[in-house]
């Protein structure tokens, strides 16, 4: 099993998940840089993957074929059996890796390339995000759920067949609680939600907004990293899992929106996407009081980040980010493509 570890001088966790690589050969490049092509042995398509455990399914309208599925991760970051103990370590705090880390399937199809994803593909996607969260939601071991999707090889996509992430955590990550106490605090002073007030002020300028639809508004934002792109839903929702499913090909058109104008102006580059949701207060603790407010002060996001400048030790150290492009020209850049 993994385990969390606490460093107070760093303020931040980690996560040591020794037994996902065994071999010290592992963490070689070469090795690093294997991707998975070849559709025959493919863990979601090939030969083995009838025997894949379902946690969920999708199939196509009116036939027993799949078209997405929720299994367990094979190599999962946090296990779900045993109960959580919290352990100090004299400075240090150490909490046992309980959770849950499942694979979404997005598609039946193998090949994993941006503009290669259907409206439909994502829709359900959404749609299995949402339902496994509302499942896991139940355990209350599970204080944050956050659902990840790496495409390419410079995102660390290693098996070249449309899939995503969920990952159930019983912490809630550093940098999800200081966002959360800065929305809190804009709260207790206004009473009115940041993200909403910010997202006024864009539309009210609109030098940062790639596209909108009815519920949902796409803008590379004020401070970020080369062009990226964060999509909010326009009325106020702290969290994800309550978005109703009428909405959700809204936000799939979005999202497959954005995969397509990175694809043609940034030649297929490799991205990540995650979804960040509040954590669920109910029937937790909640010994945090910057949560009192959390339903009305959080205001949920997906974000999406090509991955196109090289790793960097002054960002990683400093958390400041070096953008070659002012998002102003980002949103510009985006805006312009041209889609057939
Ligand atoms: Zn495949
Ligand atoms: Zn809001």
């Amino acid at each position: 099993m993994s385990e969390i570890r606490y460093d107070p001088l760093k303020n931040s966790y980690s996560v040591v998940a020794s037994e996902r690589r065994r071999r010290l050969e592992d963490f070689t490049l070469q090795n690093n840089n294997d991707i998975h092509d070849d559709a025959s042995f493919c863990p979601f398509c090939g030969d083995d993957a009838a025997k894949l455990y379902e946690i969920y399914r999708m199939n196509e309208e009116n036939t027993s074929n799949w078209t997405t599925k929720v299994v367990p991760n094979k190599y999962p970051l946090f296990g779900i059996k045993g109960n959580v103990d919290r352990a100090g370590k004299g400075y240090y705090d150490c909490i046992n890796g309980i959770g849950a880390h499942e694979i979404i399937i997005d598609s039946n199809r193998h090949g994993d390339i941006l503009s290669g994803y259907t409206q439909k593909e994502i829709t359900n996607l959404f749609i299995a995000y949402k339902y496994r969260i509302l499942d896991l939601i139940n355990d209350t071991r599970l204080k944050y759920f956050i659902g990840i999707k790496n495409i390419g090889i410079r995102a660390g996509a290693l098996i070249n067949h449309p899939h995503s992430q969920l990952i159930a955590m019983p912490i809630v990550p550093q940098k999800i609680q200081d966002i959360i106490a800065i929305a809190s605090e804009h709260y207790s002073k206004k009473c009115r939600c940041l993200t909403c007030d910010i997202l006024e002020q864009e539309y009210r300028t609109g030098d940062r907004v790639v596209n909108e639809n009815h519920d949902f508004i796409a803008l590379v934002p004020y401070s970020s990293s080369a062009f990226e792109v964060n999509i909010y839903p326009k009325y106020h929702s702290a969290s994800y899992e309550h978005i109703s499913d009428n909405a959700i090909p809204q936000l799939a058109e979005l999202v497959r929106d954005i995969f397509i104008r990175y694809d043609i102006l940034l030649d297929t580059p490799s991205i990540s996407m995650a979804i960040r949701t509040s954590p669920p207060t109910a029937n937790r603790e909640s010994d945090n009081i910057t949560f009192k407010n959390i339903d009305k002060s959080y205001h949920w996001s997906i974000e999406l980040k090509p991955i196109i400048t090289h790793y960097s030790v002054f960002e990683k150290v400093t958390g400041v980010e070096i953008n070659p492009v002012a998002p102003e020209e980002s949103c510009r850049y985006l805006k312009e493509v041209v889609i057939i």
